[in-house]
């Protein structure tokens, strides 16, 4: 069996790197740099809570990945289990967050529920004003430089042939199967995944398929470096975006949410932030810090990802086309669940199933 991994991101390279461990034939194939696309930009959150019901055993599977990541990937992608802390500042936040806690207990998430005394003995200094709050002790962060390039890296020493910097002039079936032009050659294989992030969408609508995705860019900054005392990451349970940060060990605190994300076009998919939008935003992180109140900000940034109209991403063969597999649109929480999609679709590329389910995330719900 051979397979053309189209796009290198996380989803890419991690999918690479679980079918060469079958024993597939690969060849990952990114039109720019691996990993520098919506990967790199993201905040690095490794959260299971908020989640949408359907993907909770899918970010079982990867949380068991990032676990195990520095043993399979050879080198540290600062992966921290630290633990993600959740404020709440209203009522009906937390009546959102108790009624999530109780669906989410069946698929083996725990959230404990911290009062305001608690929260204030074992977090001091995040959320003074919140009237409660939920942890999940084994969720955390890594970073998103690194796990790109280190997916790509391990699935070239189990087998896979990588190709980056290759723009990609042609996609089409062929008697081989697909047949992939590059400007660093053709490539042929019997199947294809179709792992082009924000721009997966126009690689189904060459086989006939439509999917209403469009490309927005989360808005993130970081701070100068701090002395470390925020260990978990640190969101809201909120009816609007909440804002969110984490303290990486460095010191920087990288902050993001709160306010609307920036309109990207598809093409080429350059993601700019709009500084215009900073003070809202360190307004709302300062409700979760007050202490940050004079911290200097140093850097703004955002990324091209794309937002499936319910939320939901695109996962599994194609409605269309024998041999094409999908996995793009992760609506802004991909990078949690990249492991265990790599996992799932070299699984399902392989072997036909599944033991992770994916029904809800089929590209077929679009083809009526
Ligand atoms: C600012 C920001 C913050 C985020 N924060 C979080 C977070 O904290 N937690 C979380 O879980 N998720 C987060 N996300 C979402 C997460 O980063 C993404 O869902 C995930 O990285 C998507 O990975 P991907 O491989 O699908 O896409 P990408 O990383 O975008 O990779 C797709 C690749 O395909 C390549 N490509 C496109 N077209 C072609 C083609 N025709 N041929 C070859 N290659 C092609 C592109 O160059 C790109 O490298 C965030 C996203 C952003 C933008």
């Amino acid at each position: 069996m051979d397979v053309i991994v189209l796009g290198g991101g996380l989803m890419g390279t991690a999918s690479a790197f679980f079918l060469a461990r079958r024993g597939v034939r690969v060849t990952l194939i990114e039109r720019g740099r691996i990993g520098a696309g919506a990967t790199v930009a993201s905040f690095g959150n490794i959260r299971r809570s908020g989640r949408h019901l359907s993907q909770l055993p899918l970010a079982a599977r990867s949380l068991s990945i990032w676990n195990e990541a520095e043993t399979l990937l050879g080198r540290d992608v600062e992966f921290r289990p630290t633990g993600h802390l959740r404020l709440i500042f209203d009522s009906e936040s937390l009546d959102d967050m108790r009624a999530f806690a109780q669906s989410a207990q069946a698929e083996g998430l725990i959230l404990d529920e911290l009062d305001p005394a608690q929260l204030r003995t074992r977090f001091p200094g995040l959320g003074p004003t919140a009237i409660a709050a939920s942890f999940s002790p084994n969720d955390g962060s890594a970073n998103p430089r690194l796990v790109g390039p280190a997916f790509a890296d391990a699935a070239a020493r189990a087998g896979a042939r990588v190709v980056d910097e290759a723009l990609v002039s042609e996609i089409r079936t062929s008697d081989a199967g697909f047949e992939v032009k590059t400007a660093k050659g053709t490539f042929r294989a019997a199947n294809l995944l179709n792992c082009a992030g924000a721009w997966g969408r126009s690689v189904a609508a060459q086989f006939d398929e439509d999917v209403p995705l469009e490309t927005w860019g989360p808005q993130m900054a970081v701070t100068e470096p701090l002395p470390y005392r925020i260990a978990p990451v640190v969101g809201v349970w909120s009816q609007t975006h909440g804002a969110y940060l984490r303290q990486v060990e460095r010191g920087n605190v990288v902050f993001g949410g709160a306010v609307d994300r920036v309109r990207i076009e598809s093409e080429p998919g350059f993601a700019r932030p709009d500084p215009a939008r900073l003070p809202a935003q360190v307004a709302a992180v300062l409700k979760l810090v007050p202490a940050l109140a004079d911290v200097a900000i140093i850097r703004q940034w955002s990324g091209c990802e794309g937002y499936v109209a319910d939320a939901l991403p695109i996962m599994g063969p194609s409605g269309t086309t024998p041999g094409l597999f999908h996995a793009f649109g992760f609506c802004g929480h991909g990078f949690q669940l990249g492991p265990g999609v790599g996992a799932a679709m070299a699984e399902l590329i392989a072997t036909g199933q599944c033991e992770t389910p994916l029904k809800e995330f089929a590209i077929t719900r679009f083809a009526a």
